[in-house]
């Protein structure tokens, strides 16, 4: 039997090849806890009162980022902790996330709130789907791109309307360093300056946005989640066909099998990259449809644009 590298007095459940520790189920919650907890103090990402929203999915990320927020919070009185969903409107897919999130919400006792893109658009994102491949045929985007775009604006106005200062969102270390190596993929250069554990929000723009679970592998954090015996949804969503996310993350699954730690590295490379580009507020407009931000040299931001184009503004 293999006795935990921590205690001593447990036998190991989860052995981690990038350090060598070999950890019983108490020591391996107790580490995720206190990873997330350093990360917060490293990046200075919450303050003792702050009102701290918390995107949730329903998936193991988010629901078990809301549980390890949850303890944490216990010992700052002051801050509040809200909770967030968003309804896409993706029939037989986000329902029964939005259930989940709701009873692990109330499980927590945080206050939890629901928006949906039919309110906050005027249209679901089945809809949307539907729409584009009727009108706009070969320059229809993907389901995830229309997504991707819309809850975050989602995210933005709910944070703004419920008065957040901060919005916590669950992505590991593997979704933030695929997003890295996409954004170089895409060409999206801007986006590695302002990407990262906290995305960089000069000028007050956005929401300050942190990733809590930046430096917690993608095994781990489900591992957490299992450990601790937490609800989560894992049905896949019906439109996830991103190929060149797929590709990337095969690739770097084998690059820390094959040499354990390559993802923290990886990490800490683009954060210094980050660190060494221009990124301030004069690269932001004002969209004229909503008032909100958009890039620089343009006058309408991408939510306006889409929903211009699917005919839902005119
Ligand atoms: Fe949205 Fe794509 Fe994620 Fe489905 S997989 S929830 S469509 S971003
Ligand atoms: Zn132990
Ligand atoms: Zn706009």
């Amino acid at each position: 039997m293999v006795m935990c590298s921590f205690c001593g007095r447990r036998e190991a459940v989860f052995i981690r090849a990038y350090s060598g520790e070999k950890l019983c189920k108490k020591c391996f919650c107790t580490s995720i806890e206190n990873r997330v907890r350093a990360t917060i103090a490293e990046y200075d990402m919450l303050k003792f009162d702050d009102k701290l929203l918390v995107a949730v999915s329903g998936g193991k990320d988010s629901v078990g980022l809301l549980h390890v927020l949850a303890r944490i919070e216990k010992n700052f009185p002051k801050a509040t902790l809200l909770a967030v969903s968003i309804d896409e409107g993706i029939k037989g897919y986000r329902d029964e996330a939005l259930q989940i999130a709701a009873e692990n919400c109330s499980l927590l006792g945080v206050e939890h709130h629901v928006l949906s893109f039919k309110e906050l658009f005027g249209l679901q994102l089945d809809e949307i789907v539907q729409k584009a491949e009727k009108i706009l045929s070969g320059e229809r985007l993907s389901a995830c791109a229309y997504c991707g775009v819309l809850r975050r604006r989602a995210l933005d106005l709910a944070a703004k309307q419920l008065k957040a200062d901060v919005l916590a969102l669950g992505h590991n270390l593997d979704d933030v360093v695929q997003t890295f190596l996409l954004n170089v993929a895409h060409g999206d250069v801007d986006r590695l300056a302002r990407f990262g554990a906290v995305s960089v929000n000069k000028g007050g723009m956005f929401v300050r946005r942190v990733r809590p679970f930046c430096l917690v592998p993608e095994r781990e954090t489900a591992f957490y989640a299992y450990l601790r015996g937490i609800r989560f949804q894992s049905v896949v969503c019906p439109y996830a066909s991103d190929a060149l996310r797929n590709d990337v993350r095969v690739w770097l699954n084998k690059l820390e099998q094959r040499h354990a730690g390559s993802l923290f590295t990886v990490f800490r490379s683009f954060e210094k990259i980050g660190t060494m580009m221009p990124w301030d507020k004069k690269r932001f407009n004002v969209c004229r449809g909503c008032g909100e931000p958009c890039t620089e040299g343009k006058n309408t931001c991408m939510v306006c644009e889409f929903l211009e184009k699917l005919g839902v503004l005119s």
